[in-house]
């Protein structure tokens, strides 16, 4: 059943309701470990409710496991340990007692490779966001459901006449979108995307673009990207992550992403933003 709202809960600005409620995220000394090897040192992070926050930096920071940690997929690394707290609406989503498939029921995630069931239709793959997520619905409530996450992530006007094409014969922009949907389908209050664009050519990474910035208001998205001019132009907040040789990944700093872009209070950042990396 859906949750009811909850205090700072909005409507987005269609006001149709197709969302779950703006949702607030934030670590707090998060640390992270694979066995005996530190990748995250205490990373304090608020993302913003409504917000596009683009996580930023250099390959193996932690970027990703940071992601996975927000939505619990860490644990399912069998030497990941965690230390510190990750809050969604103010509670913690490792509180004992709090079922994995829950968090993730409202946590979802898009990878950077497309991920569609290849042989299910189009429809199916949609409908599979829900049955992963151990929701029931009826015909007529998954056809509305297929039809409004299709359409926020702009692939109802292309797909609406083939619903049961198998979701491998669209092109892998497509298949990306197709995959976001599949997200949206259990409208989750947050949406993590890891690298969404970095297999997909230029027209078809501005196509998700586009969805990003229309979801933009309707759920909290926390994006990675290795590409700047993205981070500028889909994100309103932005968190640099830096490792080095012998230290975990940590922020270096965070903050509305017009500053780290024009006025990085930090030297690193001001290389890495500028490609001097
Ligand atoms: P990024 O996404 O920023 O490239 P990752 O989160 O993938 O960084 O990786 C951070 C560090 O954690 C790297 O040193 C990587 O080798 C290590 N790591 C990632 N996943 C695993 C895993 N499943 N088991 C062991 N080490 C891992
Ligand atoms: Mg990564």
């Amino acid at each position: 059943p859906p949750v009811p709202p909850g205090p700072g809960s909005a409507a987005g600005p269609d006001g149709d309701g197709a969302v779950g409620r703006l949702s607030s995220l934030e670590t707090r000394d998060l640390s992270a470990w694979f066995g005996d090897h530190k990748v995250l040192e205490r990373v304090s992070l608020t993302m913003a409710p409504g917000e596009v926050t683009a996580l930023i930096g250099p390959s193996g920071c932690g970027k990703s496991t940071y992601l996975r940690i927000l939505n619990r997929m860490h644990e399912m690394v069998k030497s990941a340990q965690l230390a510190g707290q990750v809050l969604l609406d103010g509670a913690d989503i490792y509180s004992p007692g709090r079922r994995p498939a829950d968090i993730r029921a409202r946590v979802g995630m898009v990878f950077q490779r497309p991920n569609p069931f290849p042989a299910m239709s189009i429809y199916d793959n949609v409908v599979s966001g829900l049955k992963l997520a151990g929701i029931r619905a009826n015909k007529a409530r998954r056809d509305e459901l297929v039809e409004t996450s299709l359409t926020q992530a702009g692939l109802w006007i292309e797909v609406r006449n083939r619903l049961r094409a198998p979701g491998g014969a669209l092109s892998g922009g497509q298949q990306q979108r197709l995959c976001i949907a599949r997200s949206l389908a259990v409208e989750p209050d947050v949406l993590l995307m890891d690298e969404p664009c970095s297999a997909l050519d230029p027209t078809s990474t501005r196509r998700v673009e586009e969805t990003i910035a229309d979801l933009r208001g309707r759920l909290t998205i926390v994006i990675v990207t290795h590409n700047m001019q993205q981070a500028a132009r889909v994100s309103q907040s932005c968190a640099f992550f830096l490792a080095t040789h012998d230290t975990p990944g940590r922020i270096v700093e965070a903050g509305p992403t017009r500053q780290l872009f024009e006025d990085p209070q930090d030297e690193r950042t001001s290389d890495y933003v500028n490609g001097r990396f």
